[in-house]
């Protein structure tokens, strides 16, 4: 396979002055309530550490889920799998699921109904990416970064087959024909 081009879609500016915009919308949204942000490895890692970084809010958990949906390739299988499971309790809680990106819609909807089960006081959704192209199901998501109409993205946290996670600004891959 020929050596995948990057092109550059979020520079790094302008995700951390969306990441500002998220942080005082959610502050001001709960104020001093206490919120449990839950954070979808792998792909968020990176989104939910800048974007926490900048929460005023003193009464802040955070836990992490692994959901799987994609294979090592950039075509979604359409089955969702729970690698890794919530630690702590959210029955009764402000709860905030902090996505990279929400491509079909698939994963977001499986991980919201799980959480919904459990009874949290409220559930919100902070997106960094929403990318509208190929949305299977309708699934609200509260605060959005950024919307981007289609291509494979990577770059900070997402990857292609594990790679390109490290990267701080987010970037499409185009292959060569
Ligand atoms: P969905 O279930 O909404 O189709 O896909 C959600 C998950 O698929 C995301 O959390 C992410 O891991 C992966 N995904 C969707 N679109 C992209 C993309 O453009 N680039 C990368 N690297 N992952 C994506």
């Amino acid at each position: 396979m020929e050596k995948p081009k990057l092109r550059l879609v979020i520079p790094k500016d302008e995700i951390s002055l969306k990441i500002k915009e998220l942080s005082e919308k959610i502050d001001k949204d709960f104020d001093e309530e206490p919120i449990v942000f839950i954070a979808t490895l792998k792909g968020a890692f990176m989104f939910a550490s800048d974007l926490l970084k900048h929460i005023k809010n003193p009464n802040v958990e955070v836990d992490f889920v692994r959901v799987k949906s994609y294979g090592l390739s950039d075509k979604s299988s359409g089955k969702v799998e729970l690698i890794k499971d919530i630690e702590i309790p959210v029955e009764g809680k402000n709860v905030i699921i902090v996505e990279d990106i929400v491509d079909t819609g698939l994963t977001l909807k499986f991980l919201y109904e799980r959480l919904k089960a459990l009874k949290p006081k409220t559930l919100k959704v902070c997106a960094l990416i929403d990318k509208k192209e190929r949305r299977e199901v309708d699934i609200p998501v509260d605060y959005i970064g950024f919307e981007v109409e289609k291509g494979f993205l990577v770059g900070y946290g997402l990857d292609f087959a594990e790679k390109y996670r490290h990267l701080s600004e987010v970037y499409e891959m185009v292959k060569d024909e």
